[in-house]
């Protein structure tokens, strides 16, 4: 065992030995926090953005955003445009892997802390930036979540431009999944491996500003090779993204799956609500996560998940964190002093150790 595991019977012992309700919670959190591996929360001086590995152009451009007085949501949004506009990330926007098709179908979300709104899009295809297309769902209309023609539909109604997203070499990596892909069996994963590096990415972006209201943005292509229709986490509220004005914000890339089944965004603020810092709050539902995890075809030996998910929170404090199950993730943070990568706090070493 990781010396960096939170160890769920102790986690739960400590629940059991103070009773029901919040002093359980807290004691839940104190557990949590005592554990070796969690060490004592990163915290910055607002504004400060927070974002995955890709991320390191959406802190620097959200934090600049907030300085000069924007919102907390288009500061993540627009930090996040530029990636979903570069064709060479084939994770998120325009040159994004496409689905079994050949079709690029983009989710992506925003949640406004200080107004408690939220708006997505889902199965979008032909629009670069679903990020701002998810904000005008939310800003102009009475919905959240507007999936494939209607999402079309209304993104073209606010004056979006149709493109073709399929870059060269999205459509090279594509077809080079084809040739391998066994007809009607998407559950033989080692029959559909092949050599492009990336099948999987995302960006997040989460955005506290000097009045401390929070914000933020999810935005993605997906999984690679989907069934068409296929939505993972990200656009879904309280799985790749949620944010609670009073306490604090969190989104996730990685296996969506996974997050979905255990709401992971929302547990993590809601663990942060009851006490816990985000490093703590993040290995929890990670460990939650393993534990759920039993289909042997998602298994790589007992309680050692084949995937991997990431979790990045920030606090109302200004503390943050980013985490994943297995050692070697990074996130971006610009936290108000300087923007830079750092290392992912984990729960195992890797999937043997
Ligand atoms: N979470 C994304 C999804 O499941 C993919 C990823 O982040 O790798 O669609």
């Amino acid at each position: 065992m990781s010396k960096s595991e939170i160890s769920r019977r102790e986690v739960l012992k400590a629940g059991a030995m103070a009773g029901a309700g919040m002093t359980a919670v807290g004691a839940i959190a104190r557990a949590a926090e005592q554990q070796p591996g969690v060490q004592a929360a990163n915290t910055g001086t607002p504004p400060i953005a927070i974002s995955s590995a890709n991320g390191l152009r959406a802190t620097e451009i959200a934090v600049d955003l907030m300085r000069k007085g924007g919102d907390v949501v288009e500061a993540a949004v627009e930090g996040i445009v530029p990636i979903e506009e570069d064709p060479e990330d084939t994770s998120v926007g325009y040159g994004g892997l496409p689905n079994e098709l050949g079709t690029v179908e983009l989710d992506a979300c925003v949640m406004h802390g200080p107004t408690m709104r939220a708006g997505a899009v889902a199965s979008l295809q032909n629009i670069k930036t679903p990020s701002r297309v998810a904000k005008l769902v939310m800003e102009r209309t009475d919905h959240i979540l507007l999936v494939g023609p209607g999402a079309l539909y209304f993104a073209k109604m606010m004056g979006f431009k149709e493109e073709d997203l399929l870059t060269e070499r999205a459509r090279q990596a594509w077809l080079r999944w084809k040739t391998r892909h066994p007809r009607d069996n998407w559950l033989d994963d080692d029959e559909i491996k092949m050599d492009f590096p990336m099948q999987t990415g995302t960006v997040t972006c989460l955005c506290l500003n000097d009045k401390r209201d929070l914000g933020g943005c999810t935005s993605t292509s997906g999984l690679a090779w989907k069934i068409p229709g296929r939505v993972g986490d990200s656009p879904i509220i309280g799985a790749g993204l949620y944010v609670d004005n009073a306490v604090g914000a969190c989104g996730s890339t990685g296996r969506g799956e996974a997050n979905i089944l255990v709401s992971g965004s929302r547990i993590v603020v809601e663990n942060m609500r009851h006490g816990m810092t985000p490093e703590a709050a993040i290995l929890d539902v990670l460990k939650r996560v393993v534990d759920m995890t039993t289909s042997p075809r998602l298994i790589h030996r007992p309680g050692r998940p084949s995937f991997d998910l990431n979790f990045y929170a920030i606090r109302k404090d200004g503390a943050y964190a980013g985490g994943r199950i297995y050692r070697g993730g990074f996130y971006a943070v610009h936290d108000g002093k300087e923007n830079r990568r750092r290392e992912s706090v984990y729960l195992y070493e890797s999937p043997n150790a």
